[in-house]
C-alpha cells in the first residue's frame, strides 16, 4: 500500500516524538524563536564591525595566522609564512575562517609602485544574515552586538545555511564522521563574551589594514578616508549596502569585483528565505511531519555513523579530537 497523507502524518508525528533528533526538533520549534534577521538590523546602528582598508594590506598572513590560534584549528600543512598559497584564491573553509588572496595589479592608483593586492576573506556577519533565517532550529543567531553565532548542540546538519549565504561562507565538517558542524568565523565572539577584545585577526595585523570598533564609527572613518584621499580610494564602501548591509566593510582602490568582493544587490535575500521559512512554519502540523521525516532520517544516520565508529575502534574518536586541538 502507498504511503498516503494520513499514514506519513503519522509515521513523521511518531518518528518526531520517538527519535532523540525528532525530539530535539520539536523541543526547538516550541521554543521562541530567535529575533528575526529584520528585527535584529534595526538595532544596527550598535553593531559591531571591522574596516579592512585594502590599500593598506601587504599580504603577511598574520590575521590567518592569528584566527587559527584563537580558534584552535589544526596548523595548516604549508606555513603561514609560505607565499605559494597565493597562485591560487582560497575561499575559507572549516579549517580556515579566514583566508587572504592576491591579485594582480596595484591596490590603488597612487600605488603604482605596488604590483599585487591583498583582500581578506571571512563571514561578514551580514545585518540581515540568510544563514540565520535559513536556519530551522535557530542555530544560527545574529547576537546583539552584530556578530552571527553558531549553536552545534541544536545543529541537524542540514546546511540549509551554507545554500543560503550569499557570500559562500559557511563550511561543513565533512571528513568529520560523529556530529559535523558548520564553521565559520564567528566574529571571536569576543562581544558575546562580555570581554571587549578585539577579534584576532584585528589585534593582529601590523599595518592597522584591520580596524575594529562600532559599524557606525567605522563608516564614518572610511567616509573620511574617500574624501580626503580621493586620488586612493574607489568612492564606494563594500558592505554599506549589499545584502542590507554588512557589519565587516571593505575600503578599497579597486573595484570590488576585482579583487573577490561579489556584486550582490542591496536588497538582503535573508527576507525570501525568511519568508519562505515561515510560510512553513504557519501552519503547526508541516513542521511536525517535516520535523519527524528528518528527525527519522538523522537518527538513521546517527545510528550508522555510530555503528561505523564502534567497528573502526577507539582510533576514529581520537582523530575526531585531535582535529581541532
Ligand atoms: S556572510 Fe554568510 S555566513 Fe556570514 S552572516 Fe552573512 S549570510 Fe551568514
Ligand atoms: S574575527 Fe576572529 S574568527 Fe573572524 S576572521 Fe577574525 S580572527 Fe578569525
Ligand atoms: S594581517 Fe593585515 S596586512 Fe597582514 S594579510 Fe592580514 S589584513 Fe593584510
Amino acid at each position: 500500500m502507498g504511503l498516503n497523507r494520513r499514514r506519513f502524518l503519522r509515521w513523521g508525528l511518531g518518528a518526531a516524538a520517538a527519535t532523540p533528533f525528532g525530539a530535539k526538533l520539536l523541543a526547538q520549534n516550541a521554543t521562541p524563536k530567535p529575533a528575526s534577521p529584520a528585527e535584529a538590523s534595526a538595532s544596527a546602528v550598535e553593531h559591531v564591525g571591522c574596516l579592512a582598508d585594502t590599500t593598506l594590506c601587504i599580504g603577511c598572513r598574520k590575521c590567518e595566522e592569528a584566527c587559527n590560534r584563537r580558534n584552535k584549528l589544526p596548523r595548516p600543512e604549508v606555513p603561514f609564512t609560505d607565499r605559494t598559497v597565493f597562485r591560487q584564491e582560497r575561499r575559507p573553509v572549516d579549517k580556515a575562517f579566514t583566508v587572504v588572496n592576491e591579485y594582480a595589479g596595484a591596490p590603488s592608483p597612487d600605488q603604482a609602485a605596488t604590483k599585487q593586492t591583498y583582500a581578506k576573506v571571512q563571514c561578514l556577519h551580514c545585518l540581515t544574515p540568510s544563514c540565520v533565517s535559513a536556519c530551522i532550529v535557530g542555530a544560527m543567531v545574529k547576537a546583539p552586538d552584530g556578530a552571527v553565532v553558531y549553536n552545534p548542540k541544536i545543529c541537524l546538519g542540514c546546511r540549509y545555511c551554507m545554500v543560503a549565504c550569499p557570500f559562500q561562507i559557511p563550511a561543513f565538517e565533512y571528513d568529520v564522521t560523529l556530529d559535523p558542524r558548520i564553521r565559520k568565523c564567528e566574529f571571536c565572539a569576543s562581544f558575546a563574551n562580555g570581554t571587549g577584545a578585539d577579534p584576532a585577526c584585528a589585534a593582529a595585523c601590523p599595518t592597522e589594514a584591520l580596524v575594529f570598533g562600532k559599524r557606525a564609527a567605522l563608516l564614518a572613518l572610511a567616509k573620511d578616508r574617500i574624501e580626503k584621499r580621493p586620488d586612493r580610494y574607489v568612492n564606494r564602501i563594500y558592505g554599506e549596502n549589499e545584502v542590507g548591509g554588512t557589519s565587516w566593510l571593505y575600503l578599497t582602490g579597486r573595484t570590488g569585483t576585482e579583487i573577490g568582493l561579489i556584486d550582490l544587490p542591496s536588497s538582503p535575500p535573508a527576507k525570501q528565505t525568511e519568508s519562505i521559512q515561515h510560510g512553513i512554519f504557519k501552519y503547526g502540523i508541516i513542521p511536525i511531519t517535516v520535523f519527524g521525516a528528518l528527525g527519522a532520517v538523522m537518527w538513521f544516520n546517527q545510528r550508522k555513523a555510530d555503528t561505523n565508529a564502534k567497528s573502526a575502534g577507539p582510533d576514529k574518536d581520537a582523530k575526531k579530537d585531535g582535529a581541532h586541538e
